[in-house]
């Protein structure tokens, strides 16, 4: 059973270990990200109320994100584990996380927070040619990064469950790293 909750900024390779992490472990990769997009590409309420935020790099209203992931972790899939990629990104989430773990009596084990460079990341994330990967939205999604999501970090911390890892070497080799620190 191995639950896992992926911090670090846009473009530290947090969907592609978060990927690899889950099919080695055979649990679902839970992306707040990727459920948007598609959310978005099938029109739906919420695909609709959330499009604009993407396209400025903003994040998407806490309101709108709780049920989401409340919806998402009451799935039966997630029984045996589950890797979260892009949820909690602000303090709120990270406290309505705790208390809705605590009502499906689920625990995460770590934290794992992939730390990169700032022109790494641009270079990255200028790379990857997502619809919000302009360089103005990703300026504005690292600012946002740091006023909002950053702050979780000592948030983790104070709980003593978070783990640091240095995000800027190859995918195989964070890779390594991960299964090193989270055992698998
Ligand atoms: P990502 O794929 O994780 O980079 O997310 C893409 C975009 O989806 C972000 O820039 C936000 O607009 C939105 N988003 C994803 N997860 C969240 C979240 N937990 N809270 C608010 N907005 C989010």
């Amino acid at each position: 059973m191995t639950r896992l909750i992926f911090l670090g900024p846009p473009g530290a390779g947090k969907g592609t270990q978060a990927n690899l992490l889950a099919s080695t472990c055979a649990i679902p990769h839970i992306s707040t990200g990727d459920i948007l997009r598609s959310a978005v590409a099938q029109k739906t309420d919420l695909g609709l109320k959330a499009q604009s935020y993407m396209d400025q790099g903003e994040l998407v209203p806490d309101q709108l994100m709780l049920s989401l992931i409340c919806d998402r972790l009451k799935q039966s899939d997630t029984k045996h584990g589950w890797i979260l990629d892009g949820f909690p990104r602000t303090v709120a989430q990270a406290s309505f996380l705790d208390e809705l773990l605590s009502e499906i009596s689920q625990r995460y084990d770590f934290v794992l927070n992939l730390d990169v460079p700032d022109e790494v990341l641009i270079e990255r994330l200028l790379g990857r040619g997502r619809s919000d990967d302009t360089e103005e939205t990703i300026r504005r999604r690292l600012n946002v990064y740091r006023e909002q999501t950053a702050p979780l970090i000592d948030f983790y911390r104070a709980r003593d469950q978070l783990l640091l890892i240095d995000g800027n070497q190859s995918v195989k080799a964070v890779t390594e790293t991960l299964h090193k620190l989270v055992e698998i």
